[in-house]
């Protein structure tokens, strides 16, 4: 870690997932950069997020949204080896599938309806009746009423920090920790002001997830929290990401279990709220029986960076000169890479290559 501060092309603001992606992208593209994060690398919702590498398992339509996340996941496999290759460890990816899972006629309709609108839009999914579903997941309740299946996977974020963190080290990103940063500007005077001193650069990125608005305050980004408990259970072996209504069970490579997640607008909130783990053990137990035997090992809450329109901000926000890549909300794992990829083709004046104006800034607010 380099404790000196330089100036660089590339100041990045915030060492999450979504920060340290822009960081990668940025150093393969030949730039300097530096990271100035004022907790931990992946400190906050990066490393409590379940880890779902998704967006199809909800998607009942082939949106610019939908079609962003589908095309983050299918990039994800790279990313991961990437940070496997440079931080000297795996990060547990696994590609699925996900099964997405009804118990009752109300929801096999919905599932049916779902299906057969990702097939309209040309997604790859398959419907399964009730006999196969428990066949191919034997860990169902009884009461499934159908089932479809996703090519949706997963990372081990609750175990990435330390990776990550090497991985944008031996990428040569100077990594500033505890450098809280107290303002910033873009354009021709592009600077960042730190509690540890100030550095310039010739663009700054913001990617402080939902502590956006501390720095550019008309950026419409607020908290969205999310509690997740996690389990282990022996006994229980699951072939599949399971997707419910209610919420989706994950389990790791060594057999532990995610049950996630709440999704709550209470700003900064970091208590546990007891009627937040009731309703996530109650429908956790639901759909997978051996659930309710196993042993609660956590509960983690986190905030989701939540814009105006439920859309990310990527790009240049046009009143501060500043580049902007944050508002992933549910997705931002999964999401991470690509937005990386987008915003270093943007720092270096190529062509985005990604439809990135739904997702422009100055859609937004007044900017
Ligand atoms: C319960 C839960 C479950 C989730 N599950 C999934 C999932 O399964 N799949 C998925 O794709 N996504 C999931 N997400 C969403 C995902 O976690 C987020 O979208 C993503 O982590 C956002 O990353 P980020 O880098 O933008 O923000 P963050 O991880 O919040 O990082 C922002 C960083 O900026 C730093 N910072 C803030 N202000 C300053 C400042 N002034 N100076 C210096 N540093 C600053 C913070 O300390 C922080 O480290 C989940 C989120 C939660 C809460």
């Amino acid at each position: 870690m380099s404790n000196e501060l330089r100036n660089v092309d590339v100041a990045i603001v915030g060492g999450g997932i979504v920060g340290c992606a822009v960081a990668l992208a940025a150093r393969q593209a030949g730039l300097t950069v530096a990271v100035l994060e004022r907790g931990r690398i992946c400190g906050e919702a990066s490393s409590v997020a379940a880890g779902l590498i998704c967006g199809q398992y909800d998607a009942d339509d082939g949106s610019p949204l939908v079609r962003l996340r589908l095309a983050g996941r299918d990039g994800f496999p790279e990313f991961a080896e990437l940070l496997e290759s440079l931080g000297g460890a795996p990060v547990g990816y696994l590609p699925g599938p996900t099964m997405g899972v009804a118990l009752t006629d109300d929801e096999r309709e919905r599932l049916l309806a779902r299906v057969a609108a990702q097939r309209e839009a040309g997604f790859d999914v398959e419907f399964l009746e009730p006999d196969e579903a428990r066949r191919r997941e034997p860990v169902l309740a009884p009461d499934v009423t159908g089932a479809a299946i996703y090519p949706d996977g997963q990372v081990d974020t609750h175990r990435w920090a330390p990776i990550v963190h090497r991985a944008v080290l031996a990428a040569g990103v100077d990594v500033h920790l505890g450098a809280e940063v107290v303002a910033i500007s873009g354009g021709a005077d592009a600077a960042v002001q730190t509690v540890r001193g100030a550095l310039s650069a010739d663009h700054v990125v913001l990617a402080t997830g939902p502590w956006a608005r501390e720095l550019l305050p008309w950026v419409p980004v607020v908290p969205s929290k999310g509690h997740i408990v996690t389990f282990e259970a022996p006994n229980l072996r699951t072939r599949h990401v399971i997707h419910r209504p209610a919420g989706t069970l994950s389990q790791r490579s060594d057999g532990r279990l995610i049950f996630g997640a709440t999704k709550e607008r209470v700003g900064f909130d970091r208590r546990v709220r007891a009627g937040a783990i009731e309703s996530l053990l109650r429908a956790a137990a639901a759909g997978i029986p051996g659930l309710a035997d196993g042993t609660l090992t956590g509960i983690l809450t986190g905030f989701r960076p939540d814009s105006e329109d439920g859309l990310p901000l990527i790009g240049r926000d046009s009143r501060s000169g500043v580049m902007l890549a944050t508002g992933h909300h549910t997705h931002g794992v999964t999401m991470s890479w690509l937005t990386g990829q987008i915003v270093a083709r943007l720092l270096t004046g190529q062509d985005p290559d990604y439809p990135i104006e739904p997702f422009s800034p100055d859609r937004l607010g007044d900017a």
